[in-house]
């Protein structure tokens, strides 16, 4: 026994060097804001809890990974399979009242930040690190000027056969169909002010790993000052690179399924890019080269964190995120 706690002594840092460690650090390391997508932590719709925590423990185990490498990293993450799962419990239980878009964003937060709190302090301790985590729960002010709210477009939750779809449309809620049947619509409006910044840029200065601004933020809009939730969903990227300029990030890493990105997506001719300026990356949208609600608001998110004032913005996937920071893989967005 006595030897077992001698083992432990020897192999623990002590704790003074460790504070000394953490706070200096933090000035000399490159700041980066990343984004995960809602699918690299579960499994669209059937995820189970389990197979989601490893998810989560593979993601948390490359942020580490980053976080060791120098990086002083906030994270931000999507919830799309995560608000489906809401949404779907809610419509097919008949039994509770459905709750708003804003307080399920609010539930994702909450679900996803305990997970990846839990998981990434974990794998930073193995690591032995002493960097501490904490989730925000985040607010995010969104643009209701324009006519995202009465033009819905953004598809969420499951697919429903024709004849649920009819009820549900009569019922008040805007579906569309595709190919794979009828889905809900919601708006998806541009986010304008994270309303929790302050709290955020403190925290971040004070050595703390972040993780904020969960599926976009939680929608919100300023009535005579005062705030109050909206019915919509907001995009994870484009909140992102807000987070990412208001926090003095150098660099906006975007981690999804993809390696990189391309042109003429899908066709023959696909081209994989390593590099392009915010002057191309704005032809290429013109051109319609990236998905609508899948690359091009990544793409969008990247040139408006170089505009802002951002070193660079790279995508690329969880796999090759370190490869991706050191210039050897993923497409970089620069000005
Ligand atoms: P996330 O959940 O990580 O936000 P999305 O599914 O929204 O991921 O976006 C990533 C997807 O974008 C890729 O899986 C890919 O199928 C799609 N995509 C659309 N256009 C392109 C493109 N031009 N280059 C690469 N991927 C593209
Ligand atoms: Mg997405």
């Amino acid at each position: 026994m006595l030897l077992l706690l001698e083992d432990i002594k020897v192999k623990r840092k002590p704790i003074y060097h460790i504070r000394i460690k953490a706070t200096i650090l933090t000035e000399n390391m490159t700041r980066i804001v990343i984004a995960i997508g809602g699918n690299a932590i579960l499994n669209p719709v059937k995820g189970n809890p389990e197979e989601a925590k490893q998810k989560i423990d593979e993601t948390c185990r490359e942020i580490a990974g980053i976080i060791d490498k120098g990086y002083d990293v906030v994270l931000t993450h999507g919830n799309g399979p995560q608000i489906g799962n809401i949404l779907a419990m809610q419509e097919e239980c008949g039994l509770v009242h459905p709750q708003p878009l804003d307080v399920c964003g609010a539930q994702t937060q909450g679900m996803l930040g305990y997970s990846l709190q839990q998981s990434l302090d974990n794998r930073l301790k193995r690591r032995r690190m002493d960097r501490k985590v904490i989730t925000v729960l985040t607010q995010v002010v969104v643009d209701d000027s324009g006519s995202s709210f009465e033009n819905p477009t953004k598809p969420i939750g499951l697919y429903y056969q024709e004849y649920r779809a009819q009820e549900m449309i009569a019922l008040g809620t805007r579906m569309v169909k595709d190919k794979n049947g009828y889905r809900r619509v919601v708006p998806s409006p541009e986010p304008v002010q994270i309303v929790e910044d302050e709290a955020i840029k403190k925290l971040v200065s004070e050595g703390f790993t972040v993780i904020a601004a969960g599926g976009g933020g939680i929608p919100v809009i300023r009535k005579n000052g005062l705030l109050t939730g909206v019915e919509a969903v907001i995009d994870k990227d484009l909140t992102g690179s807000l987070l990412a300029a208001s926090v003095g990030a150098e660099l906006f890493l975007i981690l999804t399924d993809v390696d990189k990105v391309s042109l003429n997506y899908g066709e023959d001719n696909q081209l994989e890019l390593d590099e392009m300026t915010v002057l191309e990356a704005g032809r290429y949208i013109k051109e319609g080269h990236f998905g609508k609600g899948s690359m091009e608001p990544k793409v969008r998110s990247g040139i408006n964190f170089v505009n802002s004032g951002g070193r660079y913005a790279i995508i690329s996937s969880l796999e090759k995120a370190l490869p991706a920071l050191e210039g050897t893989a993923g497409t970089r967005i620069i000005r």
